[in-house]
């Protein structure tokens, strides 16, 4: 016997059900399960996804007994329907619809009115005793068939549509009469004619097939393939196809259709939302010609339909437990539903039908964490535009959505300007071909940042995220002409013109579009009382939930004491990384920093160490503080010096142009011996050279004036009584013997620290586990780490050999040829990395069973990462104070997803509770840093 293709569904009883969305499509197990739930549902059938993918496999041919199958589902819902497929005086019509298990909105094709010919239009004329419905629908049917099927551009139909109205002094499709629109049939017939040399087919069963085919064929059609690299839904899951009778929307004023969510998709709130239209089919709703009606309209047209309507979105959002969206059609009166799924949402809705839901007590609270996407959260973060004012304008370039949110406010083109702009009270919009460390100031100062150049893992994308700034990133439409102008798209632009980018979709437009600043922020800032905000409850409801579950704690990637508040507000448990280096580049310091460097001596060298000193135990002490006895991990000097120092480029031509206007010589000496010291730093690949415990190994009296003042710190907040265990990190090690070296000059200098405060203090000295060698010897550093922070970023680099300012230029093309799956800088190697990982964890724990464990590269606030990480037994995350929410949530996640796969019993879950943005795809929009600083 054949395989079964086809799955009917009528009167009450359907052969699918509402769990086989992998076989029947998402579309195709929604019908069936309404069906069975005894909803009003046209007759159907829906041929699997599997048919779909034999298609396929046999070169296009349908596999053997799937048409049988159909022919034969066909005559059920002839006799259900009491009507005959091409029977002229009785006919049937049936639509025809795509349904993947993923729903693809609007991705693949649907043709309505199938079986309408030159006969049967007659019948249908007859049969409803409504002759302008009949050539309506026929009109319809042969410009959508013709466009969808055959492939004739659907804007010559509109053409012809378009010089009738014209002809006929008419400006609304529904003043067009019988009369009207019979020529219009005929008119759109000959167009087919002309374009595909084919006449229109006029045999009902050659349209089914045609049709079948054409949605088999829309599964690898460009929008669909696009989507599906998008969104990471594969190949081989091919579509299933819904062939269902129709029922009509433009039968007159008592009929309409419409679509609607059970609660409000963009805020969550807990009222029916929806959209109607009148006397119309399906495509007139989306294809907004006709503006539609608030769905509670129906109520004064079709009070009995509307009732029904009410009690079924109840009756199916009880039986799913989730907010879903419905469409529908009402024939004279009569509903019908045409589709039902889990609703899209926003994140903002997310949260709060999924802690509604639970104070209803639909769902538990394990529930309500399973739906909410972690990266959902940052919507509660990001200000953002005005969607009805967003709306009134046309982007002027797209770039990568790098930094969530939006902003607004006048171009900036230098970082200095920014600065200056913002001092003077002016929102500014950075704008720079790209950043580089010497932008921060100018970053800091700007509400976010667009760039020409770089990737979602770029300087400006990775400081976006670390510093809560819109960014978008890569914008190609941009070039930036001068340090006063700049081009995006057609457009030219001078700084102070006014600029609006949208971090979450890459949109650029020129003006001044109004944003709207997130109120989680303006709380965790003091500026609004929590009781005040509705979403703040929300947000903090389920982090709290999050917090009751997970296992994994969460600290934060923090360099200053403003970082550590914003990571306190989100609930960050410790600093899990302080870079120090950030602190040299601040304002005041930096003459200091490069003057140490430009010491030739030891002595001189330390001169200004001694002058830094205080500056960076400020430092601690305001980082200690904010975290009240919470862990803090403080990083020793990272980057190689030149990062401090002036471009080499720059400073040449600066000599020039000193030495041609004649300026003053010794600042002219000054800066070539700047530029000596310059080129004799320069490294051909700085990323492998002096760099993390190298320069402390190197230059000793750095790494003692930084253990000296992270001690010092600790001791004078220890005279305060407050109790502070520093963690001194020493970066970059490969080898136990560089661990030791480093360790024992801390532990000197702490001994001698803490003898002339005449104090005891606990600290610890770790090491980041950032290289290769250092995982596969981790026994051995272990001998001397007391812990190990895996530095992600600089392992993943350090194990693919991709270079982490680079790989932008060729991630985007290993995914789109399937050689990678996702950019492992923002979402971690499992297989590779993690690898490394596991060896290094065994092998620390070896030596030292009680070792404590983290992670601080980026990977620290990606959902899927964090999962990973879960799974390791890692103690904790660390990430940028902005994922600090979204790393709980995805810790509580993966606490959840691994009691459950622990149970005996596999959970009972619905098939159609797909709407959190999983964790896996979820992790998409990560950061990669740059090793420069971020
Ligand atoms: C890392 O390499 O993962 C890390 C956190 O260090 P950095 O990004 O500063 O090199
Ligand atoms: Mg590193």
């Amino acid at each position: 016997m054949a395989k079964k293709y086809v799955y009917y569904f009528g009167d009450g009883k359907a052969e699918g059900t509402g769990n086989m969305k992998e076989l029947l499509g998402g579309k195709g197990a929604g019908l069936a399960e309404m069906t069975n739930l005894k909803v009003s549902v046209p007759p159907g059938f829906t041929i699997s996804t599997e048919a779909c993918v034999e298609y396929y496999k046999r070169g296009k041919a349908y596999p053997p007994g799937m048409m049988d199958q159909a022919l034969q589902a066909l005559k059920r819902i002839e006799r259900s329907m009491n009507a005959g497929f091409g029977d002229p005086a009785n006919p049937l019509l049936v639509s025809v619809r795509s349904g993947a298990r993923a729903s693809m909105p609007g991705m693949m094709d649907t043709v309505l009115n199938v079986g309408l010919t030159t006969k049967t239009v007659e019948g249908l004329a007859a049969k409803t005793r409504n002759e302008r419905f009949a050539q309506d629908s026929y009109r319809r049917f042969i410009s959508m068939f013709g466009s969808i099927v055959m492939g004739v551009s659907r804007e010559h139909f509109e053409d012809i549509l378009k010089h009738k109205k014209q002809d006929l002094g008419v400006t609304q499709d529904t003043h067009l009469d019988a009369k009207a629109l019979k020529e219009l049939v005929a008119s759109y017939k000959e167009l087919v004619k002309e374009e595909t040399k084919r006449d229109f087919p006029d045999d009902p069963f050659d349209q089914l097939r045609m049709a079948i085919n054409a949605v088999f064929s829309s599964w690898y059609g460009a929008r669909a393939v696009t989507y599906r690299r998008l969104y990471g839904i594969p190949d081989s899951w091919g579509t299933a196809v819904n062939v269902v009778a129709m029922v009509f929307g433009n039968m007159g004023e008592t009929s309409g259709t419409g679509v609607a969510f059970t609660r409000d998709p963009a805020t969550g709130a807990n009222k029916f939302f929806g959209e109607c239209l009148m006397n119309a089919q399906g495509e007139d709703v989306v294809a907004g010609i006709r503006t539609p009606l608030p769905v509670s309209q129906l109520a004064k047209y079709v009070p009995q339909a509307y009732k029904d309507l009410e009690a079924t979105y109840k009756k199916l959002e009880r039986h799913y437990r989730d907010m879903l969206d419905l469409e529908f059609t009402i024939q004279e009166g009569k509903l019908y539903m045409l589709q039902t799924r889990v609703g899209k949402r926003t994140g903002i809705a997310a949260v709060r039908i999924a802690v509604d839901m639970v104070k209803e007590g639909v769902i538990s609270q394990r529930e309500a964490l399973q739906r909410i996407g972690p990266d959902q959260l940052a919507q509660y973060l990001y200000p953002i535009f005005d969607a009805k004012e967003e709306s009134h304008y046309t982007a002027l370039g797209k770039g990568l959505p790098a930094g969530p949110g939006a902003a607004a406010g006048k171009i900036a083109l230098t970082p200095d300007r920014a600065v200056e702009m913002k001092a003077g009270g002016v929102r500014v919009v950075l704008v720079r071909q790209e950043t580089s460390p010497d932008d921060i100031h100018g970053m800091n100062a700007a509400l976010g940042f667009l760039t020409a150049r770089g990737g979602m893992t770029s300087h400006a994308a990775v400081v976006a995220r670390q510093m809560g700034k819109v960014c978008v990133a890569g914008c190609d439409a941009v070039e930036v002409l001068d340090t006063q102008t700049v081009r995006i798209g057609t457009q030219t632009f001078r700084e102070g013109e006014y600029l609006s980018i949208n971090g979450s979709t890459g949109n650029v437009y020129g003006g001044d579009i109004p944003v709207v600043e997130s109120e989680v922020i303006q709380v965790l800032q003091g500026k609004l009382e929590p009781s005040k905000s509705d979403k703040y409850r929300l947000f903090d409801t389920v982090l709290k939930w999050a917090d009751e579950v997970r296992r994994l704690k969460v600290r934060a990637n923090a360099d200053v004491p403003e970082q550590a508040r914003i990571a306190r507000g989100f609930g960050a448990e410790g600093i899990g990384l302080c870079r120090t280096e950030h602190m040299f580049f601040a304002e005041d310091r930096i003459p200091i920093m490069q003057k140490m460097i430009l010491a030739k001596q030891r002595e001189e060298r330390e001169k200004y160490l001694d002058q830094l000193l205080p500056l960076q135990k400020q430092d601690f002490i305001g980082l200690y503080r904010e975290m009240k006895g919470y862990p803090v991990t403080i990083r020793l000097l990272d980057p190689p010096l030149h990062e401090f120092l002036p471009k080499r480029e720059e400073l040449m031509v600066e000599i020039a142009q000193l030495e041609l206007t004649g300026g003053n010589q010794s600042v002219i000496e000054e800066k070539k011996r700047l530029l000596a010291r310059v080129e004799e730093l320069h490294e051909f690949n700085p990323m492998l050279g002096l760099r993390g415990c190298r320069l402390g190994i190197t230059m000793p009296e750095i790494t003692r004036m930084q253990a000296r003042a992270i001690i010092e710190a600790a001791c004078e907040l220890a005279k305060e009584g407050k109790k502070i265990v520093p963690e001194i990190m020493i970066p970059l090690v490969g080898m136990v013997s560089e661990m030791k070296a480093q360790k024992d000059l801390v532990r000197e200098v702490a001994a001698e620290t803490m003898k002339r405060y005449n104090m005891k203090l606990s600290y610890l000295v770790g090491t980041m586990i950032e290289l290769p060698r250092a995982a596969v010897t981790a026994d051995r550093i272990a001998e001397e780490a007391e812990f190990f922070s895996f530095g992600t970023n600089d392992l993943t680099q350090t194990t693919f050999g991709f270079s982490r300012d680079d790989a932008a230029k060729f991630v985007d093309y290993y995914k789109t040829a399937n050689i990678l799956e996702t950019d492992p800088f923002a979402v971690l190697d499992r297989e590779g990395v993690g690898s490394l990982m596991r060896t290094a964890i065994a092998a620390g724990r070896k030596t030292r069973p009680d070792i404590k464990l983290g992670i601080c590269g980026e990977h620290g606030g990606d959902p899927s990462s964090v999962e990973f990480c879960h799974q390791l037994g890692l103690d904790y995350v660390s990430c940028s104070p902005y994922r600090v929410a979204i790393a709980r949530l995805a810790a509580a996640q993966a606490a959840i997803a691994e009691q459950d796969a622990k149970k005996t019993t596999p959970a009972k879950k619905s098939a159609t509770h797909t709407s959190a943005t999983s964790s896996r795809s979820g992790a998409r929009a990560k950061s990669r840093p740059k090793r420069t600083k971020r």
